[in-house]
């Protein structure tokens, strides 16, 4: 739904919170889902080789369009380990590692009536203490090393390290990823990821 029809409904008939995840996702933005198609790709990060499609490496810079087009299924993440102990609760402590800040905006737009994680039992938490998983977003920078170690061993166990958006997983365009195979549980795709994928993937991490 436009943004301006939601400011609307919510200034005629109070807070309107989406139905999801009960429901599908309504007006998804096309370019932050699945890709697929055929033929030349052209693609600058190398995210679609003999016709696959890889989530990890897209920027969603449309290079390969019209060849390659988006399917609307914005499930683009994998889950390696469930955590049933975050169902009721589950505090996410989000670590910029050097993130352009459209990550930054697209997580913390959950917290908008629109998304509204908290009614789903997710919440921010300002200190890794607090945290049952930490989400790490942005091209990968040694500087951000030591800080991610820390505020890693600050968690109390059971622990879930999510890499959200294609810099935290395969540095997109520009760098490294954040961390190795078998060193996170999560990974989320997409340039910035979309708010959906986003919720469903916290929601599947924690066994829903
Ligand atoms: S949108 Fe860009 S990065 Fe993604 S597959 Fe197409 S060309 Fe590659
Ligand atoms: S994945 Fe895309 S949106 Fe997220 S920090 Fe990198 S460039 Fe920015």
């Amino acid at each position: 739904m436009k943004n301006g029809i939601w400011f609307l409904k919510g200034v005629r008939k109070g807070v309107k919170t989406e139905k999801f995840p009960k429901t599908g996702p309504v007006e998804i933005a096309p370019w932050s889902t699945e890709i697929k198609g055929s033929g030349e790709a052209n693609c600058p990060t190398d995210a679609i080789t003999n016709g696959k499609w890889d989530m990890t490496k897209c920027i969603f810079c449309r290079r390969c369009f019209p060849n390659y087009e988006p399917t609307g299924n914005h499930e683009i993440f994998t889950v390696s380990e469930k955590m049933h102990q975050f169902r009721r609760s589950f505090y996410i402590y989000p670590l910029d590692s050097g993130a352009c800040g459209a990550c930054n905006t697209e997580l913390h737009a959950l917290t908008a009536p629109q998304y509204d994680m908290h009614r789903l039992g997710i919440f921010f938490t300002n200190t890794p203490r607090h945290a049952d998983a930490i989400v790490v977003m942005g091209v990968w920078t040694k500087g951000m090393e030591e800080p991610l170690k820390r505020a890693y061993d600050a968690m109390s166990d059971p622990k879930m390290v999510i890499l959200m958006g294609a810099c935290a997983i395969s540095g997109g365009i520009m760098g490294e990823g954040a961390l190795k195979s078998g060193e996170y549980n999560v990974e989320i795709g997409g340039c910035p990821p979309n708010p959906y994928t986003i919720l469903a993937a916290l929601l599947r991490a924690r066994g829903d």
